[in-house]
């Protein structure tokens, strides 16, 4: 775990012996690469949470299947080109469930991007006196 800037980053590994190729289903062993996937989860104490996950590339020991390497993934935390957990994910759903029915509103949510592109879209000055910001406290 390391601590910077605002940011919670957990760095996490899988243990895993196998993959499991996503096109055949066949188990391999052969690793052909490392690398980090970096996924943004639900804030820690109001700090923006990243989960660097260290995944490994698997050959496909199949000789029929089209696929020639694939990545592991995490059941119940990655997914392909996913960006953040299922837990982040359903929490953003639900938000922007609750902002479709209250139009102007916008969070002030510690969330990935950095405060530059998170204030792109929750400008303070656009939360009328009184707070209809969804993720600020009551007043
Ligand atoms: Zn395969």
């Amino acid at each position: 775990m390391e601590r910077a800037a605002g940011t919670i980053t957990l760095h996490a590994r899988v243990r895993g012996a196998e993959g499991m190729c996503p096109r055949c289903g066949g188990a391999s062993g052969r690793v052909h690469g490392r690398y980090i996937r970096r996924l943004a989860d639900a804030a820690i104490g109001g700090m923006k949470t990243v989960l660097a996950v260290t995944v490994r590339r698997f050959k496909c020991v199949n000789t029929v299947c089209e696929a020639v390497t694939f990545a592991e993934q995490v059941a119940g935390l990655t997914s392909p080109h996913a960006r953040y957990t299922p837990v982040l994910r359903t929490m953003l759903i639900s938000i922007a469930v609750a902002m479709a029915a209250r139009a102007g509103a916008r969070p002030h949510l510690p969330l990935p991007g950095g405060d530059r592109e998170n204030e792109k879209t929750a400008r303070r000055d656009d939360v009328p006196p009184g707070g209809s910001c969804l993720g600020c406290p009551p007043m």
